[in-house]
């Protein structure tokens, strides 16, 4: 069944998810603040809309992919009260687990439907269309936005209530932020042992070590050929989202209380190194930084 869909936030993300959807025979409607990402959509066949309140106006389904939790909580108050009664909202931003809850509940008091869908696979997974959805919210809205997340991605899991999204994809990115951190380190002192990075490799990959920070990601150059490492740290996964994610899950952590304190070190961790590795190194690059600061 083919849709009506408001898409607001055409940027890195929101271009390419808004292209799989024309591609699957939805019909469009874009709006952005930077008039050259509404143009670039624009060429990619969705419709371009004077405002927010005019793209999500007689819609189905209304998508968000904005860079943080205001963003959306403000966008939401803007385009609320011009929404069709029962329109459903699909926020895939990453934003922290309780502005997503809030942003549920100003969605349903005005009458909407609603759901918080995060996604991890990066830019190259929004173009291939192979982002995996993470999504928090009731059934029967899953079900309805199912078909929509499966033009944008090759897999959609249901979470449960609304933040569940949320929650796991920052729950999923604390594990990879402290176990990138992890890896790093035991190469590090690996080094200052003499033990080579293939020899390290070649044990902790096939020993109880192994996990996707050293498997796939690994953070020296050589033993996995295709890690960013290997051309150079170019992401991949960049070092500002991942210091971004870890200060989602940080407030989390505080918020719940919980005794977390390597989600905690980790996010303080990435904060300094994402200062000066920024967008345009990944985030497996923290290997450096912990090298240098050895032996000092
Ligand atoms: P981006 O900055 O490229 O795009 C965000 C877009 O939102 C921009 O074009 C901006 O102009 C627009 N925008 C902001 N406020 C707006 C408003 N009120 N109305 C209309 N447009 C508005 O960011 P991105 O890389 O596309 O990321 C979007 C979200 O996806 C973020 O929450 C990010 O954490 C998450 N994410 C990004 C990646 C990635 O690899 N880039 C991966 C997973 C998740």
């Amino acid at each position: 069944m083919s849709h009506t869909v408001a898409f607001i936030g055409l940027g890195h993300m929101g271009a390419p998810m808004a292209a799989n959807l024309v591609k699957a025979g939805h019909r469009v409607r874009g709006h952005d603040l930077v008039p050259d990402a509404v143009d670039g959509a624009t060429r990619t066949g969705v419709k371009p809309a004077a405002s927010a309140a005019d793209a999500v106006a007689d819609t189905d389904v209304v998508i968000t992919m904005l860079p943080m939790g205001r963003h959306v909580l403000d966008l939401y108050d803007s385009v609320l009260p011009a929404a069709r009664p029962g329109t459903l909202f699909v926020d895939c931003s990453t934003i922290d687990v309780a502005d997503a809850r809030t942003a549920h509940e100003r969605a349903v008091a005005a009458g909407m439907r609603a759901l918080d869908a995060p996604v991890s696979g990066g830019v190259v997974g929004a173009e291939a269309a192979t982002l995996t959805f993470m999504a928090g919210g009731g059934e029967a809205e899953f079900a309805e936005a199912r078909p929509l997340l499966e033009a944008m991605g090759k897999k959609a899991v249901h979470c449960g209530g609304a933040g569940a999204g949320q929650a796991a994809k920052i729950c999923n990115n604390m594990i990879l932020g402290i176990s990138m951190i992890a890896v790093s380190e035991a190469f590090v002192l690996g080094e200052s042992l003499g033990l080579s990075h293939q020899a390290l490799y070649d044990v902790a990959s096939t020993a109880s070590g192994q996990c996707w920070a050293l498997s796939v990601n690994c953070p020296v150059p050589g033993p996995v050929p295709t890690s960013p490492a290997s051309r150079d740290y170019r992401p991949g996964f960049a070092a500002s989202l991942m210091a971004k994610d870890l200060g989602l899950a940080a407030n989390a952590v505080r918020a719940g209380g919980v005794h977390a304190e390597l989600g905690l070190r980790a996010a303080e961790l990435y904060a300094v190194y994402a200062e000066r590795a920024g967008a345009t190194e990944d985030f497996s690059g923290i290997v450096r930084t912990i090298r240098d600061q050895s032996g000092e």
